[in-house]
């Protein structure tokens, strides 16, 4: 049986059937930014023309889908916006809403110059040390120096009391499982109801698709009703959540799928006293699966899945990139370090201490310029003193 009726009416097709409200109700939702915050905020972009929207590199779901979200925002209110990425977002994020439209700061360098020579102000999500944007951050500090363009920064990770963010309005919820999330919030906040945006649809789905990927389609850091709430929500204003689930995840390459079996079955170290799995890559194994950007992406999560594993640790190989040149000190090969676990069990620390990186308690990351042998020493040298035996 196949019959639909029009909207807020059970819609039967075949043995399925859904509620479809399209009601543009205002979703109440505990408020996270005080009235000062919400002023300052509102201030700065209605007191500002021209925006360039940057977030970190190697550009996750999250990355996108907030700077995304806040592009289509900020063009709603009638302000020019321009997303800039520091280097190439993965090709299962190319579909996202106006990603085509990003700048590389890479490979489009001159474009992304004149536009950020052009800005009046600078909203960065999803980050909140300059470092992170390798050489477009010395960009925006040159910018700062030579006529005091000022930044929102909007991000979920834990501040540096060492290198506190340079911002002139910083909105910091490290509890927050996405930096998509706080987007949604202050957007909401902003403006009454996302429904009545002209690309409600478009932050919708950007903020979505931030939200699924940092919490690993809401397996992890997702165990609280509101979440849901908004989620609720983001479906209402229209985003298709299975076909966005499909988009991200269902798209890997053959040489993808291949990588994938080989790590596990060639790969896969195992440490079970303290319950760990270290997956390393060398250059030359990530040239014979055809290895593209964004390919190694959910690697670290695997071994979690393994009964008893709790820690992972992911390492590959990779080129010096010519924005990095200045922090490798003459090494020629970088190693990039994933790092997940479960439960009370952090790994930011460890990714902190000795691979100058950072992160969240259960997902963190960091790098080391010179040889996978050496970073892998580092590695079985330390983790006794980072990680729990039980
Ligand atoms: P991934 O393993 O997916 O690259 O990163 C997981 C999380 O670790 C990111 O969301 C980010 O918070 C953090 N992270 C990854 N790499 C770095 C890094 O080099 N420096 C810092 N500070 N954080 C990182
Ligand atoms: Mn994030």
């Amino acid at each position: 049986m196949v019959f639909m009726q029009k909207a807020n009416k059970f819609v039967y097709v075949e043995k399925k059937y859904y509620l479809c409200s399209r009601e543009k109700r205002k979703l109440m939702l505990t408020a996270i930014l005080s009235q000062e915050q919400l002023h300052a905020v509102s201030d700065f972009i209605s007191g500002h023309t021209r925006f360039a929207v940057l977030t970190h590199t190697s550009p996750d779901g999250d990355a996108m889908g907030s700077s995304l979200a806040m592009r289509h925002y900020l063009k709603d209110m009638g302000k020019q916006a321009q997303v800039i990425v520091p280097n190439a977002f993965p090709t299962f994020l190319e579909w996202l809403p106006g990603a085509a439209e990003d700048l590389n700061y890479e490979t489009q360098k001159a474009e992304a110059d004149k536009v950020l020579d052009e800005v009046d102000a600078i909203i960065c999500t999803d980050f909140n040390e300059l470092k992170r944007i390798n050489s477009l951050g010395e960009k925006i500090l040159a910018l700062r120096q030579e006529r005091e363009v000022p930044i929102l920064m909007i991000d979920h990770h834990i501040v540096s009391a060492k290198e506190p963010p340079v911002a002139e309005i910083l909105l910091s919820y490290p509890e927050s499982p996405s930096a998509s999330e706080i987007v949604y919030r202050v957007i909401h906040a902003l403006s009454g109801a996302i429904g009545q945006l002209p690309s409600s649809c478009e932050i919708a789905t950007c903020i979505y698709c931030g939200m699924m990927t940092d919490t690993g389609n809401f397996s992890f850091n997702s165990n609280y009703p509101e979440m849901y709430e908004i989620v609720g929500d983001l479906v209402r204003l229209g985003v298709n959540k299975d076909q966005v689930y499909n988009r991200v995840f269902n798209q890997y390459s053959v040489g993808r799928m291949r990588l994938m079996g080989y790590c596990l079955y060639e790969k896969m170290r195992l440490y079970k006293d303290y319950h760990l799995a270290l997956i390393t890559l060398t250059g030359r194994e990530l040239y014979r699966f055809q290895f593209q950007s964004g390919d190694a992406e959910g690697l670290v999560n695997l071994p979690l899945q393994i009964d008893n594993v709790y820690y992972s640790c992911f390492m590959r190989q990779d080129k010096v990139a010519s924005s990095e040149v200045a922090k490798a000190n003459g090494a020629k090969t970088k190693i990039k370090i994933s790092f997940r676990s479960q439960g009370d069990r952090p790994v930011n620390i460890f990714a902190h201490d000795i691979f100058h990186g950072g992160g969240h308690a259960n997902a963190a990351g960091g790098e080391y310029y010179g040889k996978l042998e050496d970073a892998v020493k580092l590695f079985l040298e330390n983790y006794p003193k980072y990680l729990k035996k039980d």
